[in-house]
């Protein structure tokens, strides 16, 4: 029997995702973010499914050494850098490239004694306003790096997008222009695309994309969806109704007892709530997928489970299958309804739930 409730990961579909993103960016080399454990969908048969992949992003130094654990040779980029000192000789070790951003990054690499240098991609920011030196910084703090036996050259070099999201919004076309007039001269390597990058912003694509959610098959762009670009889902959350239950007019059901059924139903409690990392706060009318069509969520989601209303013609049966999300069921469109964005959905599913590769 498969456990519930389980995130099933299509592999086929990572695999797909990130041939079809070197199609739309064809000139671009692929760093696949697989950080906050593969965004949910499991570190290591993320980027085992993603061999192909030219490099993989991490946030952190933790999940690139559980990828080295792993077995994983490919080339491995800290997108927040290195927080200590001694963090530098594990990646001299490990054979892990950094992003530099700030001052005491650079005072560390300066001190250290290193057994081989570090590939770098300096951080410039160009509107983000969160990582990054200045644009005014920029020279100096390159001339340094240039200067570090520590460092491996050409240094490389990045920004990161604030509205890429938004297609309409000029302060992407901005932040491009800051980065080319201070950049044109540098020989090395450089990337800005994350995946709404790479998605809407032909432009930027520059060396290396990075995307992250496209590569889950999922859309950056709130009213988009991911199959709108040939890209597929890869997870489908599910799990199964645990009781089905006649409902007559006017009776509430669960905490709070504020929803009451405005005719006779029949409804169903699904076994996944907010102790699985299914938010609280979905409200009446977020999707379920059952048995070929959607039904609403009805009544207060609860730790470990939710209930739908199945309809009073319902011949739905305990042990069907509910998805919370998947093909049938954009990942997406769930977010709309709750008010969030899908890269919370998928990344914030707790251990309890069991991550099956398909
Ligand atoms: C997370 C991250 C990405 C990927 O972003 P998506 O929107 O998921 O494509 C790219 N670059 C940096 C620096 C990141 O932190």
């Amino acid at each position: 029997m498969k456990p519930f409730p389980r995130a099933e990961i299509s592999c086929e579909a990572l695999k797909n995702n990130l041939a079809r993103l070197r199609q739309i960016a064809p000139e671009s080399k692929v760093m696949a973010v697989v950080k906050a454990n593969g965004y949910g969908h499991g570190l290591l048969n993320v980027a085992q499914c993603m061999e192909d992949a030219d490099g993989f992003g991490l946030a952190r130094l933790e999940e690139a050494l559980a990828l080295r654990d792993g077995g994983i040779n490919a080339k491995l980029i800290l997108l927040e850098g290195f927080f200590r000192s001694v963090d530098l000789q594990t990646l001299v070790e490990h054979n892990i490239e950094t992003v530099i951003h700030n001052e005491v990054q650079l005072d560390m690499l300066e001190k250290a004694e290193l057994a081989a240098p570090v590939a770098v991609w300096l951080k410039v920011d160009t509107g983000m306003h969160r990582l990054g030196f200045t644009p005014e910084q920029f020279d100096e703090v390159y001339a340094r790096l240039e200067a570090m036996p520590q460092v491996a050259k050409p240094i490389k070099l990045m920004s990161h997008f604030a509205c890429a999201d938004e297609p309409d919004n000029p302060c992407t076309s901005k932040q491009m222009t800051i980065f080319k007039q201070l950049t044109n001269n540098s020989p090395g390597d450089y990337t800005l695309a994350n995946s709404a990058g790479t998605l809407y912003w032909p432009k930027s694509h520059g060396d290396w994309i990075r995307p992250g959610i496209a590569l889950y098959g999922v859309s950056p762009v709130i009213g988009d969806l991911g199959v709108n670009h040939g890209l597929i889902p890869a997870m489908k959350l599910v799990s199964q109704l645990i009781a089905v239950r006649d409902h007559k007019a006017g009776e509430p059901v669960g905490y709070g007892s504020f929803w009451k059924a405005k005719s006779d139903t029949v409804l169903g409690v699904v076994a996944i709530g907010y102790g699985d990392g299914y938010p609280r706060n979905a409200p009446e009318g977020t999707p379920v997928w059952v048995n070929g069509r959607l039904v609403p969520i009805v009544g207060r989601v609860s730790m470990d489970m939710l209930t739908v209303d199945l309809g009073f013609d319902s011949v739905d049966a305990i042990g069907d299958e509910a998805v919370l999300w998947g093909r049938a069921l954009p990942v997406e469109l769930v977010a709309e309804h709750i008010g969030t964005i899908a890269y919370e959905l998928v990344t914030k599913l707790t251990p309890r739930v069991a991550v099956c590769m398909e």
